[in-house]
């Protein structure tokens, strides 16, 4: 037999390698720990490259056709479904894989931000900027970013059916021409409607990039839905940023699936300064806050 067989080195080499490949089999949420920070960041980072991304504008544009070329690149499926609201075209993108599950009757899951900006910076105490779109960093970025991390690193054989949906038209509630808020969602929660089979579940993300994240429990949510994501939470250690305690109560894009009797949640950062301000801007959100949301979603989505 030829030396090298009985080299110490390459023994523990392997018998290192080997308990590698062991427990990423046996603990698949050691994968949890690769969370890449930055990558959810930079698809932060390239939306804001964009401009802020108001309906009707370049950017809005601009940003449906990356998040397409993402989303089919991490081998999703990708629909655009499309309305209009009072003249204006709205336009969700759904990415699925619903495909991949061999069971009909799996779990179906619907993970949903909004991507557009708002059109107007009307809380900004310079009266001269509220006529400007805002930015848009948290409020629309922060959630965006989320999705498309967890659409990358999302195992591609899942026992669930899961949706990933960016919705238009949340932000533009109050301004001429528009009235109302949460269109996108409202145009989806009329089409599932219709339906024989809707999702099990709905969670909303939406400004989850504050540097100071704390998550309170959100009144209008599902309450065996909120207890399920705090108690991935608690699990994950992140107890610090999902607080077991109710503070405000939100009109977004979980209400329309609610009113139709889906049990949906929305996680959400409302004590945010920068606020429909031009403040809202890649100086005011953090890579480690994204990270910790992703973290939560995706634990709740992969471990039983
Ligand atoms: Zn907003």
């Amino acid at each position: 037999m030829p030396k090298r067989f009985f080299d110490p080195i390459l023994i523990l080499f392997v018998f290192s390698l080997a308990i590698l490949v062991c427990a990423v089999f046996l603990f698949p949420n050691i994968t949890n720990a690769f969370t890449d920070k930055d990558n959810a960041f930079s698809y932060l980072e390239e939306q804001m490259s964009f401009g802020p991304r108001t309906p009707g504008s370049e950017a809005h544009e601009k940003f449906l056709n990356w998040v397409t070329q993402k989303l089919s690149a991490q081998g999703w499926d990708v629909d655009l479904q499309k309305g209009n609201y009072k003249g204006h075209e709205i336009t969700n993108v759904i990415a699925s894989r619903q495909n991949l599950a061999a069971d009909p009757d799996a779990a179906w899951i619907m993970l949903g931000a909004h991507y557009d900006s708002r059109l107007s910076a009307d809380a900004d105490s310079v009266s001269a900027n509220q006529t400007q779109p805002v930015p848009g960093a948290n409020d629309g970025a922060s959630g965006v970013a989320i999705l498309l991390e967890l659409a990358e690193r999302l195992p591609k054989e899942s026992d669930k059916n899961i949706w990933l949906v960016f919705f238009d038209g949340e932000d533009q509630g109050n301004i001429v021409g528009w009235d109302e808020w949460c269109i996108g969602s409202k145009m989806m929660a009329q089409y599932l409607e219709k339906q024989d089979r809707r999702p099990d579940k709905v969670v909303v993300i939406d400004m989850v990039g504050d540097k100071d994240l704390q998550i309170f429990r959100e009144k209008n949510s599902d309450k065996a839905l909120t207890d399920e994501i705090w108690s991935t939470a608690e699990k994950e250690g992140l107890s610090n940023i999902f607080q077991d305690k109710e503070k405000y109560s939100i009109y977004d894009d979980h209400i329309p699936f609610l009113q139709i009797g889906i049990p949906a949640v929305d996680l959400i950062d409302f004590d945010y300064p920068a606020w429909h301000t031009l403040a809202d801007d890649i100086q005011n959100v953090s890579s480690d806050s994204l990270a910790a949301v992703e973290q939560v979603l995706y634990a709740w989505l992969t471990k039983k």
